[in-house]
């Protein structure tokens, strides 16, 4: 035989073994995640659906509503909101050591068995965002009004969160009444001001819980529900995890030069000089690494269409792919890379006048592994050719958040406790695009995660920060069960055994 056909064989036995390897990967992609063999939940608590709604209705009727504007903020509201806590939760408020921090922050402290263990630590907000007063008429029920009507309680932080905080509340409470103690001990911390940035509440939270050096063994906040079709090709609900969250960068690029008459314009003026620098920016997006993605398709297991786990589980072979795939469209591109987002163009005031100066403002969300340092260079490497300036505009940036392991003991308890509520449903770790109060804890627990447990149905999630903001009745009695069963995984000795 010529040595041509050896050559041809060899490449074709060269090609099958590189497929059996992808199909193998593929089979066993996500599959090796084990569930814990520690008690989940030794104390079994029966809520009653009426008294949950009515709690709630109550921390609803408080307008703890927040204004960038703070000395709008009604305190008065606050209060009140904690009176009807203190009188909702008596065996809470008689048996937790509770801390009213820096205005009307709150911390429960419900001291474990055990105090050699790291505690635990449950989150969530007492702000709501305002009822926007020009479409007030088109609420079912009134935002403020806490109504329950045919299985719905109604109004606005019903799912952003008062729900979450008073879920929370409620465990607890049942718990010390079916005379369950934790080995770990269990904060609560409710901020003040989540919808306003959180520098007047979860931050100072933080700082409180470092001058004693607590370091948390897990934390929960707010975050991603239980949604049905989110995730292209899997066929079960998705519960979103968020374990980690973008950053916020916004900078101001600038062309200045000399201004003038228009009668005599120059070949290329300032405004076209900025034009031509954000096209250029736009034209070459910080670049996305579809690895940022892989362990959410990695834990959603036998989940994950095969095409995406054959991919994912071979991303030597198919990481081009994946970038191209993620990339073409927005919401895909904006889980695998740190987007850019020109909001702002400011030039000109006259028509007839050159204006010496020209600006935008582009807003990044920057990923985890991208700095504002390293956008910042990146930027300014692109615009050079433009001769433009580039500086950190208006609010504070931050940074992404760190990156919590899916993989830990303490994810694996949250996964589990998902499917016990939940069912036959997906858990997917992925990043929060915008901000949650949990990016101030990275530097307190390695195991911070962002979860809501509700199972969100139709126009529920589009009604959070809108009009017609409602929780059932039964959702919200699953979101009760659910932490009572997660403060019972975490906050015994021992995760796994
Ligand atoms: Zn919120």
């Amino acid at each position: 035989m010529p040595i041509f056909y050896y050559i041809l064989a060899s490449i074709a036995v060269l090609l099958l073994a590189i497929v059996i390897i992808a199909l193998v990967r593929a089979f066993s992609f996500g599959s090796q995640k084990k569930a814990s063999a520690v008690k989940a939940e030794p104390v079994q608590v029966s809520f009653n659906k009426d008294s949950l709604a009515a709690h709630l209705a109550n921390a609803i009727q408080c307008a703890t509503v927040s204004d960038l504007e703070r000395e709008k903020i009604d305190l008065a509201a606050f209060d009140q909101l904690h009176k009807t806590l203190q009188e909702d939760f008596p065996l809470i408020e008689a048996n937790l050591e509770k801390t009213v921090l820096a205005g009307h922050n709150l911390i429960y402290r419900w001291q474990g068995t055990n105090q050699e263990l790291d505690p635990i630590l449950f989150m969530a907000h007492q702000d709501v965002v305002p009822a926007d007063p020009a479409s007030l008429d088109q609420w079912t029920q009134p935002p403020f009004s806490g109504a329950i009507v045919d299985g719905k309680i109604w109004g606005r932080g019903t799912l952003d969160v008062k729900g979450q905080m008073v879920a929370a509340m409620e465990a607890v409470e049942g718990l010390i009444n079916a005379g369950y103690q934790p080995e770990r001990t269990v904060y609560l911390a409710f901020g003040q001001d989540e919808e306003i940035g959180g520098t007047q509440g979860q931050k100072l939270i933080t700082e409180h819980f470092k001058a004693q050096n607590i370091h948390f063994a897990a934390v929960m906040d707010e975050g991603g529900a239980v949604l049905e079709s989110q995730i292209p090709g899997v066929k079960v609900p998705v519960a979103l995890v968020g374990n980690c969250e973008k950053g916020y960068l916004t900078l101001e690029i600038k062309a200045s030069g000399s201004g003038g008459h228009s009668s005599m314009p120059p070949a290329v003026t300032t405004i076209g000089r900025l034009a031509r620098g954000i096209a250029y920016l736009e034209n070459n997006p910080i670049p996305g690494i579809p690895h940022r993605v892989q362990p959410m398709f990695e834990t959603m297991g036998k989940h994950t269409p095969f095409l995406m786990r054959l991919a994912f589980a071979n991303m030597w072979l198919f990481n081009g792919y994946l970038k191209k795939r993620f990339e073409s469209a927005p919401r895909m591109a904006a889980m695998i890379r740190t987007t850019t987002a020109v909001t702002i163009i400011n030039g000109g005031v006259k028509d007839n006048v050159l204006p010496s100066e020209a600006s935008a403002f582009v807003n990044f969300r920057l990923s985890p592994g991208d700095t504002i340092e390293s956008v910042i260079e990146f930027v300014k490497y692109l615009v050079k050719p433009f001769d433009l300036e580039v500086k950190i505009s208006g609010e504070h940036p931050w940074e992404a958040s760190g990156v919590s392991d899916p993989n830990s003991p303490a994810f694996d308890h949250l996964v589990a406790c998902i499917k016990d509520t939940f069912g036959d449903v997906a858990v997917a770790p992925y990043t929060v695009m915008g901000a949650t109060d949990a990016r101030y804890y990275n530097e307190l627990s390695e195991n911070v995660f962002r979860f809501s447990p509700i199972k969100m149905e139709g126009d529920q999630l589009g009604s959070v920060h809108n009009i017609n903001e409602y929780i059932t009745v039964d959702q919200f009695h699953q979101a009760v069960a659910f932490m009572s069963a997660m403060l019972q995984r975490w906050a015994q000795a021992r995760w796994v055994e």
